[in-house]
């Protein structure tokens, strides 16, 4: 294995706080973490590797901290992706991270920056071929739920065939741009509408909290500006 995507919660404070909401110990699961990345660094040849950060309007500020925790040898080694938490998109709308951005690649550090994706559709979750298999056999489509609360998509049966429940045929009978907002809307060809996810939560009335336009605009803005300024340069 070559390729390794893992998630930081924020800097040690922010990491070691939700994790130990999620199991109580006494255990410094950040610098665990990081100990761990360094060591894929040190045995992993030709390797990918994405550190994600997840941010919100609280841990926003604390996560240059990380920066200091990052060995010089093992700067080149890593691409940041900072994504913001998606529950807090529902309450407190889309928070730009540009700052923090820039005083990651002001300091040496490589950082994917937002950007459209060239597919037409919103998510992997939304294409027929992808599914994530649990240890208990259930099936779930959307990665970003949790899978114990939440009904599956399908049940893998002893013979390896996966039964799928109504929730699955709910969401995959539908596009993601059905709605009248999605089918006037100026971007939506860099959107493709709400996820299937969303869409299954929605209800009537509360459209504009499963539509993330200011998100969209702000990454057409920011790819026009990135683009426009390395033409300008040339
Ligand atoms: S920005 Fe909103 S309205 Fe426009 S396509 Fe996306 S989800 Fe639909």
């Amino acid at each position: 294995m070559t390729s390794f995507q893992i998630t930081l919660d924020g800097n040690e404070t922010f990491h070691n706080r939700i994790k130990h909401q999620k199991v109580q110990n006494e255990r410094n699961e950040y610098k665990l973490l990081l100990n761990n990345i360094f060591e894929i660094f040190d045995t992993v040849k030709n390797l990918c590797f994405l550190l994600r950060i997840n941010y919100t309007k609280a841990n926003l500020s604390s996560i240059c901290d990380i920066m200091n925790d990052i060995p010089d040898k093992y700067k080149e080694k890593i691409i940041f992706s900072f994504q913001q938490v998606w529950q807090t998109q529902e309450i407190e709308g889309h928070i730009p991270a540009d700052e923090v951005i820039n005083r990651f690649i002001a300091n040496g550090f490589k950082v994917s920056k937002p950007h459209l994706e060239p597919f037409f559709y919103r998510c992997y979750a939304d294409v027929l071929g992808q599914i994530v298999v649990a240890p208990n056999g259930n099936i779930f489509k959307c990665t970003a739920r949790d899978f114990e609360n939440q009904p599956p998509d399908g049940i893998l049966n002893k013979d390896g065939v996966i039964e799928w429940t109504d929730q699955y045929y709910r969401r995959m009978s539908k596009t993601t741009i059905e709605y009248e907002n999605c089918l006037t809307c100026p971007v939506l060809p860099a959107c493709w509408g709400p996820c299937s996810q969303k869409l299954l939560e929605y209800q009537k009335g509360t459209f504009d909290i499963i539509c993330n336009v200011a998100g969209v605009k702000q990454t057409i803005y920011l790819t026009l500006t990135d683009f426009y300024k390395k033409v300008k340069s040339l």
